[in-house]
This record gives C-alpha cells, structure tokens and sequence, in this order.
C-alpha cells in the first residue's frame, strides 16, 4: 500500500493508517464495555482525530455514520447491511466523489451493494471478499479523478489506489474474523 501510495500519492497512507490503529488499540477494552452505537463512534472519533491525510475524515465518517445508523444492541444483518449502505452514501458525501474515480469507494461502494442484496445464501462472506478483492483490483485501469492522484491525470493508470487497497484489506480481515468458529 505504500508503495502505490507512492506511485501516485505521497506515500504516506499506511503510517496515517498505523496512528489510527495504534489509537483504537489503546481502546480496545474500553470499546468492548460500549453498545453498539457508542463503540462506533468512538472508533470514528478516533480515527478522525489520530490518522492524518484524506483517508482520516473519510475513514472516520464511515464509522461515525455507522454509528448514527445502527441500533444500540447488536444489529440483524439487514439492520448492519442498511446501516453500512447509509455509511457509504455518507463518506460519498464527504469526499464529494462517487464509484468510478479511483478511491476507497471503488470497494466500499460494491460490497455495500452485495450486502444490502443479500438473500441470505450461504456464500455471503466469500461474495463480500471475493468483490472486494475484484474492487480493488479494478482500481489499476482508472483515472484518477478525486485525491491526490487527481492531479496525475491519465498517469495514475496503471497502478491500483491505495486506499481502495486499505479498504479490502479491513474488509477481508473483518469477513475473516467474522467466519472464525467463535
Ligand atoms: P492523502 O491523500 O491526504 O495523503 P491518504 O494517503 O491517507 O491521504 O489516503 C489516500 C486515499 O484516500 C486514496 O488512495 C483514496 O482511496 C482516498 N481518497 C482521497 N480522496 C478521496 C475522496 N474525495 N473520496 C474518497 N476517497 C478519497
Ligand atoms: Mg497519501
């Protein structure tokens, strides 16, 4: 991820990353004594205040949106995929951009999709990493057209968004640990 970062960023995507993570491990037994809502926001709140650069505020509205839409005790899973869906349209707007231009989106965007979809077959987490992975993947022939990578034009062909990246990777890792026989 640094590495695409550098080819058509500046860089410094996962070290902003790392902050975040470092933040929300400092709370991670305080996250697990709140609700739903409250857990989520706080996670927002922190991300927002730790990682620097575009991927901050963008990270942080999706978990405080999530917040604002989910039920305070655990949520159903249509209850979850509404709420995820409403979380993207919120960092839509934060970003002013939409699918299609090379960001986080571009994964965001197609897995909320499948979950909202769902009809409960069985595959469900294999779909979600599975477009996940494609998501991302289909990064690399975009033109950039929000965040840094903008500025490059048609040279940020080419190259997968880091943050598109980022995206599959916390979704792959939740989807994992979520398939685990607790
Ligand atoms: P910065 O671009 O400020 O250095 P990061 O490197 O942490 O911040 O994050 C860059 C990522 O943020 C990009 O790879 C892209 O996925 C995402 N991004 C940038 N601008 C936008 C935007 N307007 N909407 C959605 N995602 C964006
Ligand atoms: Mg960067």
């Amino acid at each position: 991820m640094t590495e695409l970062d550098q080819a058509i960023g500046d860089g410094d995507h996962v070290s902003n990353l790392q902050r975040g993570l470092q933040a929300l491990n400092a709370q991670s037994e305080a996250f697990g004594l709140l609700d739903w809502t409250a857990a989520f926001q706080r996670m927002g709140m922190t991300i927002m205040s730790s990682v620097g650069g575009a991927s901050g505020s963008l990270y942080g509205t999706l978990f405080i949106a999530l917040s604002k839409n989910l039920p305070h005790q655990q949520p159903t899973k249509a209850e979850f995929a509404e709420a995820f869906f409403k979380a993207v349209e919120a960092v839509k707007a934060r970003g002013k951009a939409d699918k299609g231009e090379k960001t986080m989106l571009d994964v965001l965007i197609p897995v909320a999709d499948v979950l909202v979809s769902d009809t409960g077959a069985e595959d469900l987490y294999v779909r979600i990493k599975r477009t996940a992975e494609l998501s991302a993947e289909s990064t690399k022939d975009m033109i950039a057209t929000k965040g840094r990578a903008a500025f490059l034009g048609e040279r940020s062909i080419g190259h997968l968004d880091a943050g598109a990246k980022s995206s599959q990777l916390m979704i792959g890792a939740i989807v994992d640990a979520l398939a685990q026989p607790s």
